[in-house]
């Protein structure tokens, strides 16, 4: 077994509630954080001075697609409907085992490399057992949700039938739901409305209650695919959803932009939880999500950076930063501040996933998800004000070292246990193969 590990004069953000940043220590045994604040080290403790860094939990994204990394930068200057039609769709149907293991592989890359730690995640229909593996070697924090996707949408290799994507997520669940002591769960992730039968989005209300299994969607993200909800149903986006028994505190919706009032209190009545993407949303020219009343009307909103492909990164900095600027855009400065979107990627986001007791907070007991970020840099000195350094002025960079579960992925800036450069070389390999085997849509 590794020696514990003593993390000494560090600046501790704990993101308890109504804690401040203090200059502390923090121990590291096993998969464990076991000690916190003015502690000792202790013989055979390995000691990594953190002198103007801040030690803090694990960033948690709710809404990434690990599956789409490898279209980074193939998708630009479309919108929503189009983006999907023309590039994201029919990409993830010309998936294979392999060119989906890679993907997954640089997403998690990308996403220690910048201190995230777990993921809320919706990936294609097929090869899920491909993702899951590299997720389980990788040591990331996740729960995955295959789409499930019934109605033809005009796309080969896309749309499955009910019964078969159905019978896919139940046995993607025996097999993997709770494996690695609870570190790798699935969920049921109907892709969108237009996407899905009523019947399927019946089935998924009931297995999820059954089940006990997360519901993870997309809903009122462009006005075009809201409107045509309502032109389908005469309901907005989010009723619709709730008409069918799918909103609940076991449901994560991303986008959330175009809404009703009414929408906005039926999110907070049901306890259903929103996943805001601000980079995702201004590039798809989708809007900006009323992220301040839905908090004040007390609905749980937390961060994710989406896909590679409508981002174009992973960056869990950028994705705090802009939900602060752009409601400052949208509403005037105040409504939306550093300290409140730190809370959203950690412990807030923590709660919402239902995982507050075992990550979300520095505490000792807790899972050693810990992330060392390194203020001692040209872009965060001075950093006075420690929220404002963390979440304005610091980049991947600053990222110096990261533990998911104890494990130390991230050293001085480097992956321990991925080959960066070979894998960025299969990853052109991969997607210049997968291009070859796109078939445009009908
Ligand atoms: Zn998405």
């Amino acid at each position: 077994m590794n020696p514990p590990i003593f993390l000494s004069n560090a600046t501790l953000l704990t993101m308890r509630p109504g804690e401040s940043p203090t200059v502390g220590n923090l121990r590291i045994e096993g998969n464990r954080i076991t000690a916190v604040g003015s502690i000792e080290p202790r013989d055979g403790d390995k000691i990594l001075p953190c002198e103007n860094c801040v030690v803090l939990p694990g960033f948690i994204q709710t809404h990434i697609h690990l599956s789409q990394t490898l279209f980074r930068n193939t998708a630009e200057n479309l919108s929503l409907l189009d983006w999907l039609m023309q590039r994201i769709l029919p990409f993830e149907a010309a998936h294979d085992a392999e060119s989906i293991a890679v993907s997954t592989e640089l997403a998690v890359a990308e996403l220690f490399l910048s201190g995230t730690t777990t993921v809320l995640t919706m990936e294609a229909a097929r090869h899920t057992d491909s993702l899951l593996e590299v997720v389980e070697r990788s040591g990331l924090r996740a729960i995955v949700g295959k789409s499930l996707v019934d109605r033809p949408v005009g796309i080969a290799n896309f749309s499955e039938s009910r019964e078969d994507a159905i019978a896919d997520v139940l046995r993607l669940k025996k097999a993997w739901h709770g494996h690695d002591d609870g570190r790798i769960e699935v969920c049921l992730a109907p892709r969108f409305a237009l996407g899905c039968s009523e019947s399927l989005l019946h089935d998924v209300a009931n297995i999820a209650a059954q089940e006990k299994l997360r519901i993870h969607t997309h809903a009122s993200e462009n006005y075009s695919e809201t409107r045509q909800v309502r032109d389908e149903t005469g309901l907005g986006n989010i009723e619709y959803l709730h008409s069918l028994e799918l909103l609940g505190p076991s449901t994560f919706i991303a986008h959330c932009i175009h809404l009703d009032p009414s929408e906005i209190e039926l999110l907070a009545q049901t306890g259903t939880h929103v996943l805001h993407c601000p980079t995702a949303n201004l590039k798809l020219g989708s809007g900006i999500a009323p992220v301040p009343e839905m908090l004040e009307k007390g609905v749980s909103v937390t961060l994710g950076s989406d896909g590679a492909p409508c981002n174009n990164t992973l960056d869990i900095f950028r994705e705090m930063s802009l939900a602060v600027l752009i409601q400052s855009g949208r509403l005037g400065v105040g409504r939306l501040n550093a300290s409140d979107v730190l809370e959203m990627a950690t412990r807030k986001a923590a709660e919402a996933l239902g995982k507050e007791r075992e990550i979300g907070t520095l505490e000792a007991g807790k899972l050693a998800d810990v992330v060392v970020i390194d203020l001692n840099r040209p872009n965060t000195c001075p950093a006075q004000d420690i929220a404002a350094a963390l979440v304005h002025s610091s980049t991947p960079q600053n990222v110096r070292d990261v533990f998911v579960n104890g494990r130390r992925v991230v050293s001085e800036g480097t992956l321990t246990e991925m080959n960066i450069s070979h894998l960025m070389t299969r990853a052109r390999e991969n997607l210049t193969a997968l291009l070859s085997r796109v078939r445009r849509p009908n």
